[in-house]
């Protein structure tokens, strides 16, 4: 266990947080003369700062309590909080694994904290040998681990996991966006042994709703208390909070959607191996595909000019490009437009 309180930026320790209408009068019933609304209209009420609802939703759903919920405005937010309770600008830093997820790096420059990338080893596994002698900075206040990873597909061991959150004195963040898709449980389950773990999820993937942005963070209490200390006081619009409900209330279309996805997966992979410009296809626990082809930036343009847009990710592993799962019909299509070009 270590002391949470020690790694908070003194400002946000000292932090009187805004306090909103819906904080002072909590109350289902009544007549609201107190936020400035408009009187008429549908969407003229300031939506529930702490999203009850969804978070009791959630809590059934992943069998933990709702104090250990924090909604975001897509997992974004749940990234750029993290860098504004922990880091000090100009002076703390974080740490992730490259290649992988851009925003880490993205929210780092933003508020200004230098971001330490270490490479992933030939199998895309977190180097433990090397990560060790981070352990005594204590500078360092944040870790970003993606499991499954983006862009690679992998998921991080466990073992390795484990042995960090054992040793590593900041804040760890697994980022699980993929994990809907994965052969293996979300780390949630370790949130009560580990008191500095935040495991981030999203609705953004398997839930179908990137549109509406909603990401979500587990982790114990104290931590959520000071997501909700930070965060913008309405941060989830109602619209975007009843999106993730009306999704919650159908997990068969949830569940439908998640099998498709995963058998044209296998599919997809299947008949890309016989395709003679893949040259390797990585294995993935996520909703996308990395391939090694020929030349990735050529091919990639060639795609793009039949109106097949994948992601280039040349600059991050050579000459590879990543494929997202699309439906039977998309697929075959991509399927078809390699087969000319090889
Ligand atoms: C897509 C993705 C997300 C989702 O972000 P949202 O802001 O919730 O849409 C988070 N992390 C990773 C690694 C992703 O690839």
């Amino acid at each position: 266990m270590i002391n949470i309180e020690n790694i908070v930026r003194p400002n946000i320790l000292e932090l009187q947080p805004y306090s909103s209408a819906r904080d002072e009068f909590t109350g289902k019933e009544g007549i609201f003369l107190d936020a400035n609304e408009n009187p008429f209209g549908e969407f003229n009420r300031y939506p529930d700062p702490y999203q009850k609802e969804l978070k009791q939703k959630l809590a059934e759903l992943k069998d933990i309590n709702t104090n250990n919920i924090f909604i975001g405005n897509g997992s974004d937010e749940v990234i750029d909080l993290a860098f504004r309770i922990f880091c000090s600008p100009g002076f703390d830093k974080a740490i992730t694994f490259s290649p992988t997820y851009g925003m880490y790096d993205v929210s780092a420059t933003i508020n200004n904290v230098e971001l330490l990338k270490l490479p992933l080893n030939q199998d895309f596994q977190i180097d433990i040998e090397k990560l060790e002698s981070y352990f005594n900075d204590s500078s360092i206040k944040l870790m970003f681990i993606c499991s499954p990873n983006n862009p690679t597909g992998n998921l991080i061991n466990k073992k390795d996991i484990e042995f960090i959150l054992n040793n590593f004195k900041g804040i760890v963040i697994i980022d699980e966006a993929y994990i809907d898709f994965a052969e293996a449980d979300s780390l949630i389950s370790l949130i009560n042994q580990y008191n500095n773990l935040i495991v981030s999820q999203t609705f953004s993937k398997a839930w179908g709703l990137a549109a509406a942005r909603v990401g979500t963070a587990y982790a114990n209490e104290k931590i959520i208390k000071l997501y909700n200390k930070v965060k913008p006081p309405y941060n989830v619009s109602k619209l975007n909070q009843q999106a993730a409900i009306n999704a919650l209330d159908n997990k068969n279309t949830y569940k439908d959607n998640l099998n498709l996805i995963l058998s044209e997966k296998k599919r997809l992979k299947s008949k890309l191996q016989q395709i003679s410009l893949v040259k390797k296809i990585y294995p993935s626990d996520a909703n996308f595909l990395l391939l090694e082809v020929t030349d990735a930036n050529q091919l990639y343009t060639q795609l793009v000019n039949q109106q097949i847009i994948t992601r280039n990710r040349n600059t991050q592993v050579a000459n590879c490009i990543r494929i997202t799962v699309g439906t039977q019909k998309e697929n075959d299509e991509l399927l078809n437009a390699l087969k000319t070009l090889s």
